[in-house]
């Protein structure tokens, strides 16, 4: 069986064939660290992140490169709004999206780059495509890509460069813009007063990169100037993902990335949950209204990565409900001995994640290993963890809760009241024991007790 993912460039599934044998170069569209990011977002880091964790599974060497968005028309136009410095507004939200990262167990990219770290390498390709005749400089000293040079435009979002509108001619000086209006796009932007005292003094003039040509540049600074996958969400189709590859072909001659993987939105009442929007919820919403990061990340699984997911509360609650019972199946044969995995549901967890990453399938494969009163517990255990290396719940790092003394001894008497049939004593212990904070429950096999 091979791994077959769905290639937005050809629209099909295809099998993933790496350019070289056991190595994969991946690029991930990080975040725009103007503000926190709101869990759509996390939707895209997810879904990265579950793409790696399997094509390492599948015994793939990844290196993983996401970049860090500090300079684009958002950060310029937040930090002068809460008058700060640039790199105070933009390292202070990367920070909090490294605590959010590994709140979710997102295993770190090898390498984040920062745009600001890469003007260079900009601005090396937007002189080879001025000179390649596919930019051309305006009065004010800006550069654009010509769109109607590049006979391949329009490759990932499927259409023909002909069927666009008339007003195709005109520039876009805006990063975000969707197809309807697309234009020439800057590469350069030269400084004008908005921008502040935001620019680079370089053989281009004084100015600051378009948000396209970042990505071109770290991406293929890190990984070649063809790489395996490219991935982010859906909207990052157009104009972003077109305009990497226009400009990055276009300098090279090569092709720019063979596979580029988009996940679907995560939606609010039928609308995409975006900042503009307002309809966001960011990782700590979420963890105020106690909901645990893992649970959300369990409840992204629920729903295939190309199909759109609304959110509610009630839905990752039920997740919540999900993660606290797969712990508590977990705690209760890890302290067995390591077994061996089960091979029959290690190829069925193959043969769904093999099939375009078909979590939902996964994540009930899951359940019923889970209940599966054959699997001895050793082996179920061995099984478990060996799926965790995909799913990142974090099993590794559960720990048997310590029940204190006073809370055991209770238990016990409460047993020996039952045994006895001695109900209100034992009712009365029951509340002595949540009274600590802790819970009796009864079984034909005995009795557990759990935090509350
Ligand atoms: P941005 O910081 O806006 O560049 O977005 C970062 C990543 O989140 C990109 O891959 C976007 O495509 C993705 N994204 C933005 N909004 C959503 C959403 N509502 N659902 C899923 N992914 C999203
Ligand atoms: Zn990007």
């Amino acid at each position: 069986m091979a791994l077959n993912i769905f290639n937005t460039l050809s629209h099909t599934k295809e099998e993933f064939k790496p350019i070289s044998n056991d190595k994969v170069g991946l690029y991930t569209c990080g975040p725009t660290v103007y503000n926190y990011p709101h869990i759509g977002n996390y939707r895209a880091y997810i879904f990265g992140d579950i793409l790696k964790r399997y094509l390492v599974y599948r015994g793939y060497k990844v290196k993983h490169i996401m970049n860090i968005t500090d300079i684009d028309d958002k950060t310029i136009r937040d930090s002068q709004a809460q008058g700060k410095k640039l790199s105070e507004l933009t390292e202070f939200y990367t920070k909090e999206f490294y605590k959010d990262r590994d709140a979710l167990n997102i295993v770190p990219a090898e390498k984040y780059t920062k745009a600001t770290d890469f003007i260079n390498e900009m601005v090396k390709i937007i002189e080879i495509l001025l000179e390649k005749g596919f930019a051309y400089k305006t009065e004010d000293g800006s550069v654009y890509f010509n769109i109607h040079k590049d006979l391949d435009y329009g490759k990932l979002s499927h259409f023909k460069i002909s069927d666009l509108k008339e007003n195709a001619r005109g520039r876009m000086t805006k990063d975000e813009y969707d197809k309807d209006s697309a234009e020439d796009f800057a590469l350069w932007k030269a400084w004008d007063e908005s921008d502040g005292d935001v620019f680079w003094q370089t053989q281009l003039g004084k100015g600051r990169p378009g948000w396209h040509i970042e990505c071109s540049a770290m991406s293929m600074h890190e990984l070649g100037e063809t790489f395996d996958l490219h991935t982010g969400g859906v909207d990052n189709i157009f104009p972003h993902h077109e305009n990497e590859i226009a400009q990055s072909e276009c300098a090279t001659g090569k092709t720019f990335s063979k596979y580029f993987m988009h996940n679907e939105h995560l939606m609010v009442d039928g609308i995409k949950m975006a900042k503009s929007s307002g309809n966001f919820y960011t990782l700590r919403d979420l963890i105020e209204k106690d909901i645990e990061p893992l649970a959300f990340r369990l409840w992204i699984y629920t729903a295939h990565y190309r199909t759109k997911t609304n959110f509610t509360l009630d839905a990752v609650n039920g997740s919540q409900v999900a993660l606290k019972r797969l712990y508590e199946a977990f705690k209760a044969i890890m302290n067995s001995d390591i077994g061996v995995i089960d091979e029959s549901y290690k190829e069925r967890l193959i043969e769904y994640m093999d099939d375009d990453l078909d979590t939902p399938k996964a994540l009930a494969l899951m359940w019923e290993l889970v209940h599966n009163p054959e699997i001895e517990p050793e082996n179920k255990k061995a099984t478990m963890l060996d799926f965790d290396r995909i799913f990142g719940f974090g099993l590794e790092n559960l720990k048997e809760e310590i029940i204190p003394k006073e809370v055991q001894l209770l238990s016990l008497e409460r047993e020996q009241a039952r045994k006895d049939k001695d109900w209100s004593k034992s009712d009365e212990l029951r509340d002595k024991i949540k009274s600590l904070g802790y819970e009796v429950k009864d079984s034909d096999t005995g009795y557990k007790i759990s935090k509350i």
